[in-house]
């Protein structure tokens, strides 16, 4: 009973790629959409994109549309999807509800899953218990028991409650992953997984599972840090009595330095790389490098060529590092050696000079501009990724506050900008104005410093439009640049000025 392995799937290949729209379409995703698609090409099959929006606070539409678009950009398309429908929709999980409360109550019938009246309160004194034993935090038996005790009680005074599944006491899962073999995992080490919240919306878990076998999906390729969960899954499809996918667990995109790619060390939204003026073909050839088998010559490659080639087991488990001298190798060659004239203004066209792009730019000069002729350079911000030639002179020039304060200033406008929901005029200037109140400076003296770094010179355009028209991504991307500069911040440095923040925003 306890003993679960996937068996090789038999029916027509399906994949899926499910990002959650929680934020601005990370490249990881690319990269796991890639494979989930060449998969399915591979084999003649199909794959399909699913919206995974269960995380209500967080999830946006305008993230939703972002990753399409990117996905889009890549050259990637699904054979059904939010956009493009198809016959087991909705893909989105927000519109499946009644689809989950009725599988949930399936699993509560069949005593495989039990509403939980534990309170928040009790949870975390029992978490305490479980740590001061030097056990590790989990819901176990002993909550259960506890439930048990109180649920009839609080349900019959119609207390809030979550739905639990059951996890075996003992045993061991075992199960087959096609990049490592078999994996085992002491059930002893499982949560009993919340499946619905309180709210009655499901999590992750129970939502994923029962859209990969509604929608047929045969095969699921998934970040390895989803290795951990595969117990709860597969021990959701045999109390469902349905046929689990084939597991695949992809190495996660690293640094430079082998952690996992983040954006305080590399820019890892696909939204940058546009801006920065990176080819779609240079983009996806160079996750496609991640895929392909390291022997072949020439690096260069096409879709198709990737669709032909692919074999899962040329994925190296070693971390695929995310090189971007790489991707800027591979795009210089695109640059140069793929476009005619023609289209090579035709790209340039795409990246920048377009309305879209440039009215917002003609708004911001005019109200600045002398002559015409002035437009080079009140511009050249606007068409470059970091700023060319920045030096610490150049950032200090004339600033009347201390380096230090100058680059807690960028850290915090950092911290800000990255936690902001909407990227807007209003939210970069309150950030800002709450940056200068947290450091206890003027404004005005660091409104300069912030020219110097994401303009490059001490005036220019109106600096929050010119903020709020880069962009979030350009933005990281120069105030990191500054700070490699003056200094990197060090964690205790990080700590102490996010506190003087915490204490602008309580006062
Ligand atoms: N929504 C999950 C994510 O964005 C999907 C994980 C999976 O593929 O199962 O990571």
């Amino acid at each position: 009973m306890n003993e679960i392995t996937t068996p090789a799937a038999t029916r027509p290949v399906r994949t899926r790629v499910a990002p959650s729209p929680t934020g601005d379409p990370h490249v990881g995703t690319a990269y796991i959409a890639l494979i989930n698609y060449c998969f399915a090409k591979k084999h003649g099959g199909q794959f399909l994109l699913r919206i995974e929006d269960t995380d209500q606070v967080r999830s946006t539409r305008a993230s939703e549309v972002a990753i399409l678009d990117s996905l889009k950009w890549l050259g990637l398309s699904w054979d059904e999807g939010p956009d493009v429908g198809g016959p087991h929709g909705p893909y989105r999980q927000s519109e499946r509800s009644a689809i989950y409360t009725e599988h949930c109550e399936q699993l509560l019938q069949a005593g495989h899953a039990f509403k939980c009246y534990l309170t928040p309160e009790e949870l975390s004194s029992l978490r305490a218990q479980q740590t001061a034993a030097k056990l590790p935090p989990k819901y176990d038996a002993s909550y259960r028991a506890l439930n048990d005790k109180v649920a009839a009680e609080r349900e019959a005074a119609g207390a809030a409650h979550v739905i639990r599944m059951v996890i075996p006491e003992s045993g061991t899962c075992r199960f087959e992953d096609t990049l490592r073999g078999i994996i085992e995992i002491d059930y002893a080490t499982v949560d009993m997984q919340v499946l619905m919240k309180s709210d009655g919306l499901p999590t992750y878990h129970l939502a994923n599972v029962v859209d990969d076998h509604l929608m047929g999906i045969t095969h699921v390729m998934r970040g390895e840090e989803w290795i951990s969960s595969a117990p709860k899954h597969l021990l959701l499809y045999q109390y469902f009595g349905w046929e689990p996918p084939v597991l695949t667990h992809l190495p996660l995109l690293r640094n430079a330095d082998r952690s996992k790619l983040s954006k305080r060390k590399n820019p890892t939204s696909i939204l940058y790389y546009q801006r920065a003026g990176y080819l779609p073909a240079a983009m996806q050839n160079f996750l496609g490098l991640f895929i392909k088998s390291a022997s072949e010559e020439d690096e260069k490659t096409s879709l198709q060529d990737l669709i032909d080639g692919f074999d899962v087991h040329n994925i190296s488990l070693g971390g695929p590092v995310f090189d971007t001298s790489k991707l800027d190798w591979l795009n210089g060659r695109y640059l140069r050696e793929e476009l005619t004239t023609a289209q090579f203004l035709d790209e340039i066209r795409k990246w920048a000079l377009n309305d879209a792009y440039l009215l917002p730019i003609a708004e911001m000069t005019q109200s600045r501009i002398v002559r015409l002729s002035d437009l080079g350079a009140l511009t050249a911000p606007f068409f470059m990724n970091r700023i060319d030639g920045l030096s610490v002179e150049r950032l200090r020039d004339g600033v009347k506050i201390e380096t230090d304060q100058q680059r807690a200033a960028y850290t915090l406008a950092l911290q800000q900008f990255d936690a902001m929901v909407e990227w807007n005029k209003d939210n970069v200037d309150a950030a800002l104005r709450k940056t200068a109140a947290a450091l206890d400076i003027k404004l005005k003296d660091m409104i300069r410093t912030f020219y110097l770094a994401v303009l490059g010179s001490p005036q220019g355009v109106p600096l929050f439009d010119g903020i709020t028209h880069l962009g979030r991504d350009i933005l990281r991307e120069r105030l990191r640049h500054a700070m490699e500069l003056l200094g990197v911040a060090s964690k205790k440095e990080v700590e102490a000025w996010a506190e003087l923040l915490t204490q602008e925003t309580s006062d």
